[in-house]
């Protein structure tokens, strides 16, 4: 028996420390599904290997496995690696392949098995957990969250502008919206969370008021 909380939204929307906090404070397990899409890329760029290269032969090879909140990767705990703007821009490109997306599904499953907990993403309350007890859609203007990414320094590329990296951010909402398989998009039954102009204290107040 497992009870999930379901927070989707597009890149920069402080999901994550949103996330991490309102299972902090319902006592839940957090899993941040991003993390999983990073480490292929991160996998990829390690073994030398064109993001659009990887096939389902590279990904049998590879042991992907969430202990609690940690992921490891080949036995590896994988942390500030990912956070790397080589792994987001990977982990973006390489989830819009069907295989990628099917490969990762049972690793999502299986880490919210017999628990209860917060996991965040694209797709969580649309096709991962479709029948999640809560949803959320976290999103802020595209703007806002350009500015909250400058703010995070081992996030951005050497030399990055705010117009560069809005540009990013814009590529990799319209990347993530528009693939054939699982696309970033709220559930019809997702609470919508604009957190433009909000404090991280009042968004994790507001979704826990639902919970
Ligand atoms: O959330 P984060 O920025 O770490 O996600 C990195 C990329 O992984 C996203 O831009 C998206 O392409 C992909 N992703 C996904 N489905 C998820 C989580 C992340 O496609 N559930």
């Amino acid at each position: 028996m497992s009870t999930v909380v379901a927070i989707d939204g597009p890149a920069g929307a402080g999901k994550s420390t949103v996330a991490r906090m309102v299972a902090d404070r319902l006592n839940y397990a957090y899993i941040n599904t991003g993390s999983l899409y990073r480490a292929l890329a991160y996998a990829a760029v390690t073994s030398g290997i064109a993001f659009s290269d990887i096939t389902p032969e590279f990904l049998a090879g590879l042991q992907l496995e969430f202990r609690g909140a940690d992921l490891y990767l080949n036995g590896v705990k994988l942390d500030a690696q990912l956070r790397k703007p080589e792994c987001a821009e990977g982990a973006s490109i390489v989830s819009a392949k069907p295989f990628v997306r099917d490969y990762l599904m049972p690793v999502q499953r299986n880490a919210a098995r017999n628990q209860w907990i917060v996991m965040e993403g694209r797709d969580i309350g649309t096709v991962v957990f479709p029948d999640a007890e809560r949803k959320f859609f976290v999103t802020a203007s595209p703007e806002e969250r350009a500015r909250r990414r400058m703010a995070q320094s081992n996030e951005i590329a050497n030399g990055a502008t705010f117009e560069s990296i809005l540009a990013d951010i814009i590529a990799r909402d319209e990347r993530d919206m528009n693939r054939e398989i699982a696309p970033l998009k709220q559930a019809a039954d997702a609470i919508l969370i604009d957190t433009t102009g909000l404090t991280i204290d009042e968004v994790v107040a507001k979704i826990a008021s639902y919970c």
